[in-house]
């Protein structure tokens, strides 16, 4: 196989799309470059994966691969992802969403695409905060945290991705970051790998939106909060506990085998056509 870092080169030298449009010390080019490294480790076909966006920032990252790619509507990633699926279930469709886009305006499809376990890997760029367009406030930032629209700190409660993947039925649920690229190439290969609905969800710094308004001095400094500020879940006691400390766990929180919607939807296509012959 190839060496990953020369066909980068060669991708590079031959794409007049670069260099992107993230932002310095944005960490969505970190999770763009773990996703690439873990496709090409795992030896799949370019022409058997879909990389599914949705709109924000994250949803650049469809611009950049040389999958099949679709960039759709503002919250609706999952729903395309979920019709190529079922249309096509050799295929390894991959959804990438950014907090906003997954958790507050497509959150419904996000439940249900959990509820039903559809095999479809989606990976959540959490920043906390809806960067592309100004960072407003999204149902991901912190309780007390300035945005543009919370300027004197928002008074809602965050979503806990990871909780409520879990409890809506996704079969393999992990958190990683930017800063830990190394165990996030396992997470995402795992993700792909996995039959049913898996869940990746990624802290990836803002620095020009959240990190601007929340009193970050640079990238650099996010990226240390990340460090410090993150356990991983193996070391804890109990998988569900959440450290008083207040840091964040990191790695798998739920890895099960179960049959995804399309192996459950043929499964009884077969049937059905069975007793008709
Ligand atoms: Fe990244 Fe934030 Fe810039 Fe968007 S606005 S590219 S999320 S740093
Ligand atoms: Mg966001």
């Amino acid at each position: 196989m190839a060496d990953v870092t020369q066909l980068i080169h060669d991708y590079l030298r031959h794409n007049k799309k670069f260099p992107h449009v993230f932002c310095a010390g944005c960490g969505h080019g970190i999770v763009l470059g773990s996703l690439i490294r873990s496709v090409h480790a795992l030896g799949l076909p370019k022409d058997d994966v879909v990389l599914v966006a949705g709109i924000g920032c994250s949803g650049r990252m469809a611009v950049y691969v040389d999958f099949n790619t679709v960039h759709t509507t503002h919250g609706r990633a999952l729903t395309f992802a979920t019709g190529i699926k079922m249309a096509n279930p050799k295929l390894k469709v991959i959804c990438v969403m950014g907090d906003g886009d997954a958790m507050s305006i497509g959150g419904n499809h996000l439940i249900h695409a959990a509820r039903r376990n559809i095999g479809v890997t989606a990976l959540i760029l959490n920043n906390q905060i809806y960067g592309m367009t100004g960072g407003q406030c999204s149902s991901a930032t912190p309780q007390g945290d300035i945005s543009m629209t919370t300027p004197f700190g928002s008074l809602e409660k965050a979503f806990d991705i990871v909780d409520m993947c879990k409890a809506a039925g996704a079969s393999y649920v992990a958190r990683g970051t930017s800063f830990h690229a190394i165990q996030l190439d396992r997470l995402i290969s795992s993700a792909i790998m996995h039959p049913g609905f898996s869940v990746v969800e990624v802290f990836s710094p803002c620095p020009t939106q959240y990190g601007r308004k929340n009193k970050f001095r640079n990238a650099v400094d996010m990226y240390k909060w990340l460090k410090a500020n993150t356990v991983k879940v193996e070391t804890l006691k109990e998988p569900d506990q959440k450290p008083a400390d207040g840091r964040i766990p990191i790695g798998v929180f739920r890895d099960v085998e179960e049959p995804g919607l399309e192996e459950r939807y043929f499964e009884l296509q077969r049937k059905l056509m069975g007793q008709n012959r």
